[in-house]
This record gives structure tokens, sequence and C-alpha cells, in this order.
């Protein structure tokens, strides 16, 4: 049972002001725009932060040097925590019914090759089958990155104040203590465009010519040079023998060298990904035919659609910000696909950066705010990376050759049964990722109040969900399909487990003070007071603890000061 109380929410009449000034200025000299964000790329994280900026009432110009056509697709995993945002953006049930099929099992099978031994497999139900978990309303989900970009996309365009130029490409830009100056080439017409933003944020990818610009370097190394062929192959598990399943990683005599993944079962569409090509084999030279005849282990025809080379890194940006230029996504943390985490994490910047322009450019967004973007994100990269990296080295111990693994002898039997056992163990962890995806905390936040207790384990795989100040504030249902998540998203939320002490709420009377826009909730529910393990918990727009105690605090003002980034 939950009881509010509502305080400043000025959105339209912010939306109004911004839509009034993000007019094209000077129409009669050079074209000139001015805009409050400018973001540059439009791939899956520049197209979440438009969205979350378009959701917030915040104005922005998206410019995106392709027509926006997927050729190559790279992200199939939408992780839990994206999920959570897809469900507060109210796009979650296109992202379940986009055309990977409902009842498809998304089984991951350890296969000698295709068509030869099944070595291990980790049983992965299909959506329509599986029981919601109990940390979140969410689930992983399987969703192609030529499916996942267009929901983004055209939900971003339902947002009046966001605009989506695409075949523009920043040329150049210059950032000054006020504002930037872009020029935006239009690739169709030739013509540049000199645009003034507020804000710039590079969402350019791994080759940032943002970051470049700034002198912003990668910290870390180069993992390998791997290989994606795409073919359409139909029925081919049934032609192999195989039980259906998303995803084979094949470890023949050679060792672990290669994945198939379905991409799009109702057109069977299939990617091969050769680990290690060592930067030798190119879409261009490489063999196709003898590299499919070793993954499939039969002389199957497969029609060839589209390659690509890409380089596996593991790094991260040596600063995520500078000035009024932020970056995020590819262009500040690159990633081992191993474990699919690469977009999500560019998502959860997106995130956070969105809520905190949105705060600033509102005007209750302390000066120290937007630094907070670097001192919260900078860190997830860091480990989200060093995580994803470990499982990739997972695939390297098993690396050396297993002479007998396809032989029809005792010895065969047992070899693939330790190393099915084996793989499921070690390979197999990058599919248990729960405490990666949900328990990333805010240590050390400028903006997160800490209370003095110690951080919870950080496993990768096994979630604890906590309230402790930074961490993401947990998922309850409150009734039939509220998740008290859902209470969570446009301003800060001071949850309150206790209905007498909360009538007291100094709290939100110095929010409302400082013109932070807060809602408080009284919650009479046993479960949900010890889920959050404090009589008041205070969430921010982005579903993070900002602050959590038994009482109210003794100076209510400098706990809302430090929460908008306004404290020293
Ligand atoms: C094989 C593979 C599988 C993967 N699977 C997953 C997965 O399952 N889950 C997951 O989370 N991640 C996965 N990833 C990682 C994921 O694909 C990337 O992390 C994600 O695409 C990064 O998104 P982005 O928007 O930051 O960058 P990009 O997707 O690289 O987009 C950047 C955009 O900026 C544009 N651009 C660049 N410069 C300019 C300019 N000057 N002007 C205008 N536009 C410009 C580019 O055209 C491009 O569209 C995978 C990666 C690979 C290689």
């Amino acid at each position: 049972m939950i009881a509010t109380s509502y305080s400043i929410f000025s959105r339209f009449e912010r939306l109004r002001a911004l839509l009034i000034t993000d007019q094209p200025v000077n129409p009669t000299g050079p074209i000139t725009r001015k805009v409050t964000v400018l973001i540059v790329g439009g791939g899956p994280v520049g197209l979440a932060l438009a969205a979350e900026l378009g959701w917030r009432g915040i104005a922005c110009v998206l410019i995106e040097q392709s027509d926006g056509t997927i050729v190559t697709p790279r992200m199939n995993s939408v992780n839990i925590r994206t999920m959570e945002f897809c469900r507060r953006w109210g796009i979650a049930d296109q992202v379940h019914a986009c055309p990977f099929p409902q009842d498809y099992p998304h089984d991951v099978v350890f296969v000698t090759s295709l068509s030869g031994y099944e070595l291990g497999r980790i049983a992965l139900p299909p959506r329509t089958s599986d029981k919601p978990a109990p940390y979140s309303p969410m689930r992983r989900q399987v969703c192609s990155q030529m499916w996942f970009d267009p929901i983004l996309q055209r939900f971003a365009r339902t947002f009046a104040h966001v605009d989506l130029w695409y075949r523009r490409r920043l040329e150049h830009f210059e950032a000054a203590r006020t504002g930037i100056t872009a020029e935006v080439a239009d690739l169709e017409t030739g013509q540049v465009q000199r645009v003034e933003a507020d804000y710039l944020v590079g969402c350019d990818g791994a080759n940032s010519m943002v970051r470049q610009s700034l002198g912003i370097g990668l910290k870390g190394e180069t993992l390998g040079h791997s290989l994606n062929l795409f073919f359409r192959a139909p029925d081919l598990l049934q032609k192999c023998h195989k039980q259906p399943g998303t995803f084979f990683l094949a470890l023949d005599r050679d060792g672990l060298w290669a994945n198939m993944r379905i991409i799009d079962p109702a057109n069977a569409v299939w990617r091969l990904m050769v680990l290690d090509s060592a930067g030798k084999q190119t879409s261009e030279t490489t063999d196709r035919n003898a590299i499919i005849r070793r993954a499939l282990g039969l002389p199957i025809d497969v029609e060839w659609l589209t390659a690509s080379n890409w380089t596996r890194r593991s790094m991260v940006a040596e600063r995520y910000s500078q000035g009024r230029v932020f970056l995020a996504g590819d262009a500040v943390h690159q990633f081992s696909p191993t474990g699919g985490q690469g977009m999500n994490t560019g998502i959860g910047d997106a995130v956070d950066l969105g809520w905190k322009l949105g705060a600033v450019l509102d005007g209750w967004g302390g000066d120290n705010l937007l630094s907070s973007y670097d001192a919260e994100r900078r860190p997830i990269g860091i480990r989200n990376v060093a995580l994803t990296t470990d499982f990739y080295l997972e695939h390297e111990k098993f690396g050396d050759p297993f002479a007998a693994i396809e032989d029809d002898s005792p010895v065969g039997t047992k070899m693939r049964q330790s190393v099915g056992e084996a793989l499921v163990r070690g390979v197999g962890r990058m599919f248990r990722t729960t405490g990666l995806e949900l328990g990333y905390c805010y240590e050390n936040s400028p903006i997160c109040l800490s209370d003095g207790t110690s951080p919870n384990p950080d496993n990768p795989q096994d979630f604890v969900s906590s309230t402790r100040p930074g961490s993401r504030a947990p998922h309850l249902w409150l009734r039939k399909d509220h998740s008290i998540i859902d209470l969570f998203g446009r301003g800060f939320v001071l949850l309150c487990f206790d209905p007498i002490a909360a009538e007291n709420s100094v709290l939100e009377a110095a929010a409302i003070n400082a013109h932070v826009p807060v809602q408080r909730i009284t919650i009479r529910d046993p479960d949900a007071a010890q889920l959050y393990e404090r009589r008041f918990v205070l969430v921010r727009p982005d579903g993070h603890v900002a602050w959590r105690a038994d009482n109210m605090p003794a100076d209510a003002g400098s706990v809302i000061e430090a929460v908008r980034g306004a404290a020293a």
C-alpha cells in the first residue's frame, strides 16, 4: 500500500522554454542552429541518450553519419538493467515483441562442430516459459541490434523536442567555457552547417573523433582480432541433428576456436565468429568454405551474407568528460563481447548522464553534478571491462589441442565429459551475469552519502540486493505488475517505511527548498521495509540510492546539497 505527496514538477514549462530557444538562429547568415544538447553518433548509446533526454523533456539533436541501416549487427543480448530502463521508457513490450521467436530456447551449447558431439549445454528457457526472477521485473532478452536500434529510434522520435539527423557528420568542434560550436557536414548535399550547443556528447564509437579531439587516451590492451561471417542456412539444426539452442561454441581437436549464433531464426540467419584470426584472416582473404565446413562438420551449402573484421579490446578512457563535452559508450570503453555487456554498459552511461544533464538544464542540478558522471561511470566501465575480459580469458584456457575429443572410443568419451563440464563451469560464466548486470554500486560517489557500511561482495554471478548508497534500489512487487522500481525515474523519491515518522519529513522540505523535484512515498509493506533495510531511503532519478537512514538527518539541507551535486 502506498501514499504519495508531490512537489515540484515544472517539466512542461521548461520544455516549452527550450523549444522556443531551440530554433534556427541567424537564418539569413551562415546556417547556424542553436541546440541544447548535441549528440554525436546514432548507435544504440547515442539513441538511448536521445531517448532518455527526450523522456525528461530535454531538447537535443543527434547526428549520425550513416543512414541508420545496420549492415552487420553486433549486439544481441539486452541485459536485465537495460530492460528495466526500457520498462521505464515504456518500450519493453516492443523488445519482447521483436522478431526473435518468443518460444525459441536460448540454450548455450558446447559442440565439437554443429553436427558433431554435444559436450555440454546450459539450458536457458525461451521467453514464454520463463518465470520472473525475484530480483527484477524484467529478464535478459535476445534482440539483435537490427531490431533494438530501430525501437530506440522510433521512441526518441516520439518527442517533438528530439531531432535525429542522419547522413550528417561532425567535422570539427570547439569547446569554450560557455558552450560548443560544431561544424556538421550534410553528407547528401556537402553543405556544412554551424551548430551551437550548450553541451556535446560523443557517442561516436570506438574510434571516437570527439574523444581523440580532446586528446583523451584509452588505457588497456588489444586481446585479438576476430572475424564475423553472416550466412543464411534454413533448417540448419535439423540437418545437423541438434536440439534447438541460440549459441553454439565449437571446440575441436585444435581447441576452442569459434562460435555460431542464430540471429534471426525466422529467416535462418546465423553468425559464425572466428574467435582469433590473428589479424591475418580478413573477410576477403579467408577461405569461408573451409571455415564453415569445420564449424558445421558437414558439407552443407550456406548463402553468404555480410562479413566484418573487428578488434577485440579491453580498454577504458582516461576521462569521460572535459568541460561541456561528455563521452559515452564505446567512445570510452571497449569490451570483449564475451558476456554481452558493451552496449548495456553504454546505456547505463546514457541514463546516468541523461538525468544529470536534465537536472542542470532544469536549474536544480548543482555545479558538481556533471563531474559526478565520470566519478560514477568510469569505475563501472573499468569493472565491466575487467569482468568480460576475464570471460574471454576463460576461452584461452581451452586453446590447446584436444587430440581425442572427436574419437569414438572410451578415451574420447571420457575427454568429452570432462571438457564439457569444464566448459560449462568456466566459459559458461559469461552466461551467468546477474551480479554483473545489477550489482554495480557507485562506490565513493561524490553525490551518494556513505552510511559507513561495508561494500557487498561484487560477484558477477550472484546478485546481492542492497540499498547501500550507490546501489540500484531493489525490486519487489507492490501489487500485480507494479514493481517498486516503477516509482523511480522522474525526480528523487523519498521512500518512507514508517508512516508516522514520514509525516515529519525535513528531507522533503529541504529538497523543495532547493527546487529539487521530490516525491515522498510511504510504503506499508513489511517485505518492502525489510528489503529496503532502513526506514528512509532516498532514490535518485536513475533508480540508485543516494542516501538512507533510520532517522531524518540533523542537517537535511546538506544532504540535499550533496545529492544534487552542490556540495563543495
Ligand atoms: C560481435 C559483437 C557482439 C556484441 N554483442 C553485444 C551484446 O550482445 N550486448 C552488448 O551489450 N554489447 C555487445 N557488443 C558491443 C556493442 O555492439 C557495442 O558496445 C555498441 O554497439 C556500442 O554502441 P555505441 O553507440 O557506443 O557505438 P557504435 O554502435 O559504434 O555507434 C557509434 C556511431 O557513431 C557514428 N559516428 C562516428 N563518428 C561520427 C561523426 N563524426 N559524426 C556522426 N556520426 C559519427 C557511427 O556511424 C556509429 O553509428 C558486441 C560487439 C561485437 C563486436
